[in-house]
């Protein structure tokens, strides 16, 4: 029987109706009742790690998580982690920066209904994580939710309230889940062991455009964080109008050695700078990166990454190009 730990971190799965509305309260162990089948399946070791809704998950709360994956790694053939929904894909993402290449599977996992509603997803989702992680052929994070195996670089939540809670972006599923069945469609390369990192910066902003943005509000950003990430529209530019004064911020921003990241607000198919004038004169500019076919969860969570470990430019590119975990597949 395999030995998986299970990672309690709050969410819906975890709450209680209060008179201050759903409250994450429940323990791991508490979880595990509502789901008495697991037991034949694998040995399960509880780990109670925060119980919060996941609105309030920052950085620190991603690099937490990861330690405990590290620390009980040995231990263990595989972990679940019960999280709330609204930012499961900013920590899945984050998780497969900071244990990258596990042959190990980490499952994510949540819920739109609480464990104790009588209609809920949480028991046939928390089942599902679990024959997720005892699955051979799985490996690295993923999120199990409404039968869909995602990979934790390419979640993202697309509905607020229904049990599809979570779409997978520009990737497939890697398996799916059916009456207790498993049917993979894609095997993750893993390393022999994982490679353990502990440093994130989290000092990056992010701004979606709008028509007729504030340029002030990108220069704003670019003098108090390191990197700024841009949401752009369609494949990808910066307007043109007010005298250029985008693109003089932009230079000054480089100039003062911030990363720029170009990416789209359209959920599907990603970005492609060199498609018009707007956006293909950023092209190739030291400091600006282009988030192609990343999600911006992936891609807030890679420079983090990134930044933690250098601020050499040439390194800085070469990390941000090179996939981790097919976090990035498409680069023009
Ligand atoms: N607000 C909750 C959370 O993200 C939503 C959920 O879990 O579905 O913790």
């Amino acid at each position: 029987m395999k030995n998986i730990l299970m990672i309690g971190t709050g969410g819906t799965i975890a709450s209680e109706v209060t008179g201050e509305g759903l409250t994450p309260e429940l323990t791991p162990e508490q979880l595990m009742e509502y789901v008495p089948g697991v037991s034949e399946l694998c040995r399960v070791r509880c780990l109670p790690l925060f119980n919060i809704d996941s609105t309030n998950m920052t950085p620190a709360h991603w690099l937490a998580a990861a330690r405990a994956v590290r620390d009980n790694y040995d231990s263990c053939d595989g972990f679940v982690v019960t999280h709330g929904t609204d930012t499961m894909a900013y920590t899945a993402a984050a998780l497969s920066y900071l244990v990258q290449g596990s042959p190990k599977p980490i499952i994510f996992t949540g819920a739109q209904k609480p464990i104790n509603f009588d209609s809920t997803d949480s028991k046939v989702n928390l089942r599902d994580a679990f024959i997720t992680a005892c699955a051979d052929g799985i490996s690295g994070v993923n999120i199990v939710f409404n039968g869909k195996v995602i990979l934790g670089t390419r979640a993202r939540k697309t509905r607020s309230k229904s049990f599809q809670a979570f779409s997978s972006i520009n990737y497939p599923y890697v398996a799916t889940l059916q009456d207790g069945y498993l049917m993979q469609y894609i095997r993750q390369e893993a390393l022999p062991a994982p490679l353990f990192c502990d440093t994130l910066d989290a000092n990056v902003g992010l701004v979606k455009m709008i028509p007729g943005i504030d340029f002030e509000l990108i220069d704003f950003l670019l003098r108090r964080k390191d990197a700024v990430i841009i949401e752009s529209f369609g494949v990808g530019g910066l307007p043109s109008y007010n005298s250029d004064q985008f693109f003089d911020i932009i230079t000054k921003g480089i100039q003062n050695g911030k990363i720029i990241i170009m990416t789209t607000q359209v959920p599907n198919e990603g970005s492609d700078l060199a498609v018009y004038n707007v956006g293909h004169r950023l092209k190739g500019w030291r400091n600006v990166l282009e988030a192609y076919d990343m999600t911006t969860e992936s891609v807030l969570a890679k420079i983090m990454w990134i930044l933690g470990r250098t601020r050499d430019w040439e390194e800085i590119s070469r990390l941000f190009y090179k996939p981790v975990a097919n976090d990035i597949l498409y680069r023009g």
